[in-house]
């Protein structure tokens, strides 16, 4: 079977890979696009997104990623649903295998592969997914003002989505496993001297309860060896544990940091690798938001342009 050929191949369906298509696609590149595994990306499980610009009144973060799409569309990207699972970008036209078997020979590559945010596994997690559940403070933390809710992790990420939240919250509960943060010390700094955060060290959360939303959770206190369970009110619940930055197919290749993020040239969605670019959140362990990843999809997209044309491959 002969490999298909595209002069732009994108992986991925959040805003960074959607606005990579919309871009290739008034370039005149025909790109395709394949989803991946989850169509549309992180937003698809946010239910407003009210700071992403243009909303006034917000929008659904799934009518947001059809908007998108559709956008993507109507320019002729070329939308596949499909994940990829290869990735052969040892020397161009570089090659993407994808789950249905079909290999596409791409002149450049714009990876959009996002990061999955890590949840701790409780079946609560799921049954309170959208309802008091989130692993966005920026995202969702608005919802909470002057209400009570729970971070959990120690990290950098968990002191900041923390902090965020004790500045619309009226109580900030930060759920530790250990018995210190693992976040630098300014930030550790600003966590404990800050009146609305309570940091509950050596808990675990291993449960939520709660009629039509999160109510409360399930805590599991180690008391020098010896366990105390306990609830406590809450209105909401957030994930701040670390995420997974989707880049496995690609990390041979590219340069990623030891978490898994590619690592691109400063300022630029440029790979080591030349025509291959990374875009959104698999690059982004910093800002990680819907607007950021869509600039970086559209400067992919321009540099895609640029490439190709600078190697004589544009037509
Ligand atoms: P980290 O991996 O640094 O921290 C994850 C935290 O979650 C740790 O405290 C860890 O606990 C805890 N954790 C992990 N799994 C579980 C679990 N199952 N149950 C309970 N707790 C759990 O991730 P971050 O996202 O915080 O940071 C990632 C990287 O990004 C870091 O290098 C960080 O410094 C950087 N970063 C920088 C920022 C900045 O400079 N402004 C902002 C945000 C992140 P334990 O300590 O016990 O392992």
């Amino acid at each position: 079977m002969e490999n298909e050929k595209t002069k732009c191949l994108i992986i991925g369906s959040g805003p960074a890979g959607y606005t990579a298509a919309i871009y290739a696609g008034r370039a005149n590149l025909s790109p395709i696009l394949y989803e991946g595994l989850q169509p549309g990306g992180q937003l698809t499980i946010t239910t407003d997104v009210e700071n992403f610009p243009g909303y006034p009144q917000g929008v659904g973060g799934p009518a947001l990623m059809d908007d998108l799409r559709a956008q993507a569309a109507r320019f002729g990207c070329d939308i596949r649903a499909g994940i990829a699972v290869a990735a052969d970008l040892g020397k161009r036209p570089y090659r993407i295998t994808a789950d249905d078997g079909k290999t596409i020979e791409a002149e450049t590559l714009i990876i959009a592969t996002g990061a999955t945010a890590k949840y701790l596994g409780l079946e609560d997690e799921q049954k309170y997914a959208g309802m008091g559940v989130s692993a966005c403070a920026t995202c969702d933390g608005f919802f909470y003002r002057n209400k009570t809710v729970a971070v959990v992790g120690g990290g950098d990420t968990a002191c900041e989505e923390a902090l965020y939240l004790a500045g619309l919250a009226k109580k900030v509960y930060l759920v530790v496993r250990k018995d210190y943060l693992r976040a630098s010390k300014i930030m550790q700094q600003r966590v404990m001297e800050n009146e609305r955060i309570t940091v509950l060290f050596k808990h675990n959360a291993v449960g939520l309860y709660g009629e039509n939303g999160v109510e409360g959770m399930h805590l599991l206190e180690d008391k020098g060896g010896e366990e105390h369970r306990y609830d406590l009110p809450i209105d909401g619940f957030f994930l701040a544990i670390g995420h997974k930055p989707n880049s496995d197919i690609f990390a041979p290749y590219v340069e990623t940091d030891k978490t898994g993020y590619i690592i691109t040239e400063p300022g630029t969605p440029k790979t080591r690798i030349p025509g291959v670019f990374a875009a959104g959140d698999v690059a982004d362990p910093v800002y990680r938001q819907a607007i950021t990843a869509a600039a970086s999809g559209c400067k992919a997209a321009i540099e895609a342009e640029r490439f190709l044309s600078e190697t004589g491959s544009l037509h």
